[in-house]
């Protein structure tokens, strides 16, 4: 005696996953074709967004970094050669400041 074999039937009634393919898209910004790619289009469809990317990653780049303020720079009288010394913190008062040319020099001079 033998069982009766139990057939497994494959049902495909789960969603196939969305076969997503790379896309060229234009830039509206530079007017260049940029590629929207296939692993993009999932992330956006992951977070629900439905638009496409209207610019190319270096102008989207760009338009990121113009929304960053600019560098915080003081300037002051450098203690060595009296000129314009940038510096990237505040200068204290107490203590020599150097433009970026002295500065150099000072370090190679060690
Ligand atoms: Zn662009
Ligand atoms: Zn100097």
């Amino acid at each position: 005696m033998y069982e009766d074999e139990v057939k497994v039937e494959e049902t495909e009634t789960e969603a196939a996953p969305v076969e997503f393919q790379d896309e060229t898209l234009v830039c509206v910004e530079c007017g260049n074709e940029f590629v929207f790619t296939a692993g993009e289009q999932a992330f956006y469809a992951e977070k629900g967004y439905t638009n496409k990317p209207k610019r190319c990653k270096a102008c989207r780049d760009a338009k990121k970094n113009a929304n960053k303020p600019p560098r915080q720079t003081y300037v002051a009288v450098c203690s060595e050669c009296g000129g314009e010394a940038i510096l990237p913190f505040e200068p204290s008062k107490d203590k020599p400041v150097y433009c970026s040319a002295c500065f150099e020099k000072r370090r190679n001079a060690r």
